[in-house]
């Protein structure tokens, strides 16, 4: 398999300017497999500038038919190319081939979804007081810079630069240190597709070095960052000096609420992969589980079974289910939480330990008597770990779920129509699902309230994030 090690700039593969490289290490086997350029403020500076240009003098006013059919064909090269994005994806994360074969689908749906929202997507005739003839405009911004985290980087590199390139921005993508590969090989299909060179730059490099050029630099106009909320917030306070336009997808601690009138063995059957799968490192992941006490014992019983039954292993297997953390940096900061539950006490029903000596793998670990205001409870894990708590009375389970500064996803289990809808609305979080883990539909709106972000991705939603809004009167 060819892979990509350069950065892709103006529509080619080039190195940095500095000749930087960095090595990509498997997590499956702990060993390094290709060295990739790093870029530099310099390789920034080029990027912007040269992102600009190519808007200013084409993408921009490009009729939106032709850019509709553009990135249609973006997305009919990346269903012919999921095969070797998936095997990339697995590569560099430790992703199980099948989740990646299933997430390069979903960018290559994205794609069509915003290449069919372009002919959509439109303002408004306002009839205002005055007479006359109001009306309102959605434009581009200009350069966007998209900035995305190691563990879904192929798909959220599409939900950010779709909906972007089809409001007429350039973009600038910057992958994870840890996963450039899938980024990279997107900005040389979207290019090989129509999309013309420097409209879709994509740049690896280190977030802490490169960072604060990208998102300070005068050219850019909108900031859309997905990572963790320590990085986000110093994103938003160098942004506010500029009022650039922000959008924000960060942390979450998502609770998966059980009734005891649910159809609860499904619940426990298919609970466990709401918190588990990408190995815990989901910001949706549903950490922090609350059962109705009447059912308690029986579910956490028949979720613990089937947590053991979990296929943990090689993440180049179809059958593999759980593959290695990303890193031997995220494992540790797994194992730390753990060593924190065993200092306070919690009960571990299952897992704890490390499966095999090779690789970075955790096995999939269930905590019980976890205190609320112990560490596991209240902070974002990102590894396979949930705390499971019994509840009495609805508000007070309530009050529980809202006291979390995060806000991003969550599920609700339930057959009371009127108690899923009650339930639903007071529950502090921007998605949502009831009887479902589902919590990404290329078609719906994603984000968080309170400290998981700001804005939302995907949808109508996102397209509005994109443009600025602009109002025309004109006289009689
Ligand atoms: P992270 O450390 O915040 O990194 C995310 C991205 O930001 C990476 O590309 C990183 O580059 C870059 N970055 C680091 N420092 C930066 C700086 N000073 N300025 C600008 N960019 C900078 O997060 P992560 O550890 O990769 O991802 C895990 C976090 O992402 C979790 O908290 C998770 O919940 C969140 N997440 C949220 C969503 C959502 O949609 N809400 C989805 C996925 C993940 P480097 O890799 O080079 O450091």
């Amino acid at each position: 398999m060819n892979l990509p090690s350069q950065l892709f700039l103006n529509g080619l593969f080039r190195d940095s300017s500095s000749g930087q490289r960095t090595a990509l290490i498997n997590p499956a086997t702990e060993e390094p497999f290709v060295e990739v350029a790093v870029a530099g403020g310099v390789d920034i500076e080029t990027a912007i500038e040269s992102a600009q240009r190519a808007w200013e003098t084409g993408w921009r006013d490009l009729a939106p038919g032709k850019r509709s059919e553009i990135l249609f064909n973006v997305a009919r090269l990346l269903r012919e190319h999921i095969e070797e994005i998936a095997q990339l994806e697995s590569l560099q994360i430790g992703k199980p081939i099948g989740d990646a074969r299933d997430e390069g689908a979903l960018g290559a749906r994205v794609f069509e979804y915003y290449a069919g929202a372009i002919t959509k997507f439109c303002g408004e005739t306002i009839p205002v007081a005055r007479g006359g003839f109001d009306f309102t405009l959605r434009q581009p911004m200009g350069v966007v810079a998209a900035i995305v985290p190691w563990n879904f980087p192929f798909p959220i590199a599409c939900w950010k630069a779709a909906p972007a390139l089809a409001a007429g921005n350039s973009v600038v993508l910057k992958p994870a240190s840890l996963s450039p590969l899938t980024a990279l090989k997107l900005g040389e299909l979207a290019h090989a597709a129509g999309v013309p060179a420097g409209v879709l730059q994509v740049l690896p490099g280190s977030g802490s070095a490169i960072g604060d050029t990208l998102v300070t630099h005068p050219l850019v106009r909108k900031i859309s960052f997905t990572g963790s909320t320590a990085i986000g917030r110093r994103i938003m306070e160098l942004a506010s000096r500029d009022l650039k336009r922000l959008s924000l997808e960060l942390g979450g601690k998502s609770p998966n609420i059980v009734f005891a009138d649910a159809d609860w063995q499904r619940a426990a059957e298919t609970s466990p992969m709401s918190v588990f799968a990408n190995t815990g490192q989901d910001c949706c992941a549903r950490s922090r589980m609350f059962v109705e006490r009447g059912i308690y014992e029986p579910f956490v019983e028949q979720f613990v079974e089937a947590t053991k039954k979990l296929i943990v292993g090689d993440p180049a297997k179809g059958e593999t289910q759980l593959g290695p953390l990303v890193s031997s940096g995220q494992r540790g900061t797994v194992e730390e939480f753990l060593a924190d539950a065993r200092k306070r006490g919690s009960r571990f029903a299952c897992g704890g330990g490390r499966p095999q000596a090779k690789g970075y793998y955790l096995e999939p670990t269930v905590l019980l008597d976890v205190d609320k205001d112990d560490r596991c409870w209240r902070e974002e894990i990102f590894g396979p770990v949930v705390c499971i708590t019994p509840f009495d009375d609805e508000t007070q389970m309530l009050r529980d779920v809202n006291a979390s500064p995060y806000g991003l996803s969550g599920s609700l289990w339930t057959n009371d129509l009127r108690r899923a809808l009650r339930v639903a609305r007071r529950i502090e979080s921007g998605v949502l699902s009831v009887n479902s883990h589902s919590s990404v539909h290329a078609e719906a709106p994603f984000g968080g309230f309170k400290q998981s972000g700001l804005g939302r991705d995907l949808g109508m939603a996102a397209m509005e994030g994109y443009t600025e809004l602009k109002n025309v009167y004109v006289a009689e």
